[in-house]
């Protein structure tokens, strides 16, 4: 079994990206320049964004956080956003989810200038991802595509199984693995929770995708011989043994199910530290207007 390292890949995708930086800065180009907004006290937001922020610096971007109060009026929250469109030094930048009850998260998305839309949430960058045409993919997706490429994992013909259709993940993840080229080029099997026997559809599985929010739901026994498995889920779970208490664990359980596959991404350790990295990489292209000129 083959541990899918992403803090390794991601430390060497941060030192091409710093590379790439310190070119720039040499001839006198523009350094990427990635904004973030938090709303409210959300604690794993703040863990999210903190990291967003911290890996720019790591890379030598320039980065600016914006945080607000949970009870900002969406109109306020709308002028931020506008604020950002309209700032050529601002390359790309995220609004942080979720936001408070209060506030039409629809609403935020669909404002935020598709050309700046690092996180690839607006619907302009979904459709043309969708279409195979350049777009800002989103983060994890982007991160787990990324990283079957840099584990030269097989694709083409595969049996991809997800798990979750959301909107950030499982939906794009599906488009990206059944598209035409490398990575890609699987036949998928996009399940969810009104799914009829889950775990045979796993078993058929040449490639699994968890992304789901259930800490360690698939177990061995639906994972076939040799499987590839992709671990989302970053959930916290008590844990008497460890100081804070608590730990986190993926979607998938892990001692069950390692033992079985070919590769396996960790939690953590895994997808969660190429999220990252993709955003910055979505932030490059911004800058370099590679996807759109
Ligand atoms: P979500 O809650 O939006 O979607 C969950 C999906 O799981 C839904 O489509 C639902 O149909 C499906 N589901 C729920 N119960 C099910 C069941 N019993 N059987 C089959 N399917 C079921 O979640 P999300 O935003 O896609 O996140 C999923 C997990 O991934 C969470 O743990 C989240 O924290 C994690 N996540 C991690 C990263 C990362 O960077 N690693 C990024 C985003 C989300």
């Amino acid at each position: 079994m083959t541990l899918l390292d992403g803090k390794l890949l991601s430390e060497n995708i941060k030192a091409e990206i710093a590379a790439d930086v310190e070119h720039l800065r040499e001839r006198g180009g523009k350094i990427p320049h990635l904004a973030a907004v938090l709303v409210g006290e959300n604690a794993a937001s703040q863990v999210y964004v903190n990291s967003k922020i911290k890996s720019c610096e790591q890379v030598g971007f320039k980065s600016t956080l914006i945080r607000r109060d949970a009870d900002i009026s969406e109109n306020e929250l709308l002028d931020i956003v506008q604020g950002l469109n309209n700032d050529p030094d601002v390359d790309g930048f995220i609004v942080q989810l979720p936001l408070p009850k209060h506030i039409n998260e629809e609403k935020i998305t669909l404002a935020i200038d598709h050309r700046k839309d690092v996180d690839g949430f607006h619907p302009i960058n979904f459709g043309r991802m969708a279409q195979g045409l350049p777009a800002f993919l989103p983060a994890t997706p982007y991160g787990i595509v990324e990283t079957l490429r840099r584990y030269n994992i097989e694709t083409a013909g595969k049996h991809c199984v997800v798990v979750g259709r959301s909107n950030i993940v499982g939906t794009p993840i599906s488009i990206l693995l059944s598209r035409k080229g490398y990575p890609g080029d699987c036949t998928v099997t996009l399940t969810h929770s009104r799914t009829k026997d889950l775990p045979g559809e796993v078993r058929r599985a040449d490639i699994v995708v968890a992304a789901i929010g259930i800490p360690e739901f698939i177990k061995g026994d639906w994972v076939k011989e040799g499987a590839v498995v992709i671990d989302v889920g970053i959930n916290r779970i008590p844990d008497a043994t460890k100081k804070s208490g608590t730990r986190l664990v993926g979607d998938v359980d892990f001692e069950e199910v390692a033992p079985k596959c070919s590769h396996i991404t960790p939690v953590p350790g895994g997808v969660g530290l190429m999220t990252v990295t993709a955003l910055l990489l979505n932030t490059l292209k911004a800058c370099r207007k590679e996807i759109y000129p």
